[in-house]
């Protein structure tokens, strides 16, 4: 893994604007393993030019060999996957094993998703005496976070690249070399100059610059929901397309009825995996007061066993903001069972997995996301506080719901206001539309859904 010196745009790489860099820290030991440059607005310029430039030929591609580059790019991920999981291991800190199967994993399928609907999508149609197209919305600028640092680029650029839009992507400032590496994926796949171009730098810098861009005409954003209603406001007042997929505080509420210590075990190893940077993680456990107590036990002695296993949060800023979390809840008055403040190793950015028992549904802990691995035991008294209590945040971006009948968990997952609900421990589908109710979002990730937001109609009457 080399850091690249300059910026991917025009089909090169090419030297910064400006001499400024940004220094990319491996979070299990905290040593620097590389720099990049910190773009400026004059880069973003460059890119977004490069990407205009590029978007009448790549538009007007067939759909079948758009379908086919893709397909490219995912052979090209495949063939690179190991260093996919050790570059994502060197900056974000996962353990290697979930780097390979996750972090590299997912992106490969949702790329082959892709490589498939671009082929097969219907992008004409008729409505009584219309023909509608379904034409791309233009150049798209792409700001994603660290978290899952291949899929949250994946997931923007191969729906928007299947539809016929143009890419200039702005990744997070922790986790740049990943988006490197991807680069040079678009680079070995043979995707033509200025389909995909990279500007790395600071979110106030070069990512403000690009959601202003005037040039761009789609903002796709995923991160913080301070972040996004800033990117919101932007893009409306410029009158232009906008996808948010912010933050969650996403329940995992388990029914009576369901089998307790398998609901709690899933549920407790959803909340760390990843060391807790999930933004759909089911960070509230709710839980019937009958079952309270054991479902406390369980899961406190799920959670012991990860340890420092978990692997570190990605940076010393994020671990001081999920410390003054956890330390928030002592001070509201939640028990602590598992966990606590002090890390568990004195090198690295790392947090002992943490659960709280006795959380009520005012409390910090039960309303903001912490973003680390830490679960908030909520009790119940019957369905219709267990249905307020789910709902009663400003997010709704997932959640989980346990029962013994199938039928009896889809009655109660209808009921939340969220955008997705995994049923006694559904699978993750690559097709399935992701995204936020409420201040969770707006807009669809994945599949379909995720390619319609890169597309809009044109309808010819005869
Ligand atoms: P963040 O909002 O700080 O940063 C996200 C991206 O935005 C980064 O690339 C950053 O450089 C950029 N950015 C920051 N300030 C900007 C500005 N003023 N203008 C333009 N761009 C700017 O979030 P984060 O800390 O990197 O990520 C964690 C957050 O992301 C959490 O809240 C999490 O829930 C959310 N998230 C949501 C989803 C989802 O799909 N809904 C997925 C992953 C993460």
């Amino acid at each position: 893994m080399k850091a690249h010196h300059g910026m991917y745009i025009g089909g090169e790489w090419r030297p910064a604007a400006g001499a400024d860099t940004i220094e990319v820290v491996n979070p299990v030991d905290e040593q620097v393993i590389g720099r990049v440059p910190a773009g400026t607005a004059a880069d973003v310029g460059h890119a977004v030019r490069a990407a205009r430039a590029a978007l009448p030929g790549w538009a007007a591609t067939p759909p079948a060999e758009r379908a086919a580059k893709l397909a490219a790019l995912r052979d090209v991920l495949v063939a690179r996957k190991d260093e996919i999981a050790e570059t994502v291991t060197a900056e974000l800190g996962s353990p290697l094993q979930f780097s390979q199967a996750v972090h590299a994993g997912v992106p490969i399928m949702v790329a082959g998703s892709y490589a498939e609907l671009a082929a097969t999508y219907a992008f004409e149609e008729k409505v009584g005496n219309s023909t509608v197209y379904h034409e791309p919305v233009g150049v798209v600028g792409a700001i994603t976070p660290w978290n899952y640092p291949l899929h949250q680029i994946v997931a923007k650029v191969a729906p928007a690249l299947a539809a016929g839009c143009t890419v200039v992507l702005k990744p997070a400032e922790d986790t740049p070399l990943t988006a490197q590496l991807f680069a040079e994926a678009v680079a070995e796949a043979g995707l033509p100059a200025g389909v995909f171009n990279l500007v790395t730098g600071l979110g106030p810098v070069a990512g403000q610059a690009l959601a202003e861009h005037p040039d761009v005409d789609l903002v796709s954003f995923t991160g913080s929901t301070a972040v996004g209603r800033r990117i919101g406001g932007t893009a409306g007042a410029a009158v232009k397309r906008v996808a948010l997929e912010l933050g969650g505080k996403s329940a995992n509420v388990i029914l009576p009825s369901a089998d307790l210590a398998k609901a709690v075990n899933v549920g407790v190893a959803n909340v760390m995996s990843n060391s807790g940077q999930t933004c759909s993680a089911w960070t509230r456990m709710l839980v019937h007061t009958s079952q309270y107590e054991e479902a406390v036990g369980l899961a406190a002695a799920a959670a012991a066993k990860y340890g420092d296993r978990i692997g570190p949060v990605v940076s010393a800023k994020q671990r001081s903001r999920v410390r003054s979390y956890i330390e928030k809840g002592v001070a509201e008055g939640a028990r602590l069972v598992v966990g606590g403040p002090e890390s568990p190793r004195e090198q690295g950015y790392f947090v002992s997995p943490t659960v709280f028992a006795d959380v009520t549904p005012d409390m910090t802990i039960a309303q903001e996301e912490i973003f680390g691995p830490v679960l908030s035991i909520i009790r119940y008294e019957d369905e219709e506080e267990a249905v307020r209590i789910a709902n009663g945040t400003v997010y709704g971006l997932a959640g989980a719901v346990w029962a013994a009948e199938e039928a009896e968990a889809v009655a109660f997952a209808r009921r939340l206001d969220t955008g997705q609900v995994d049923i006694n421990g559904g699978r993750f589908n690559p097709l399935a539309p992701f995204g936020g109710y409420k201040q969770s979002g707006v807009g669809r990730e994945l599949g379909p859904h995720g390619l319609s937001e890169y597309l809009q109609t044109k309808s010819l009457q005869f």
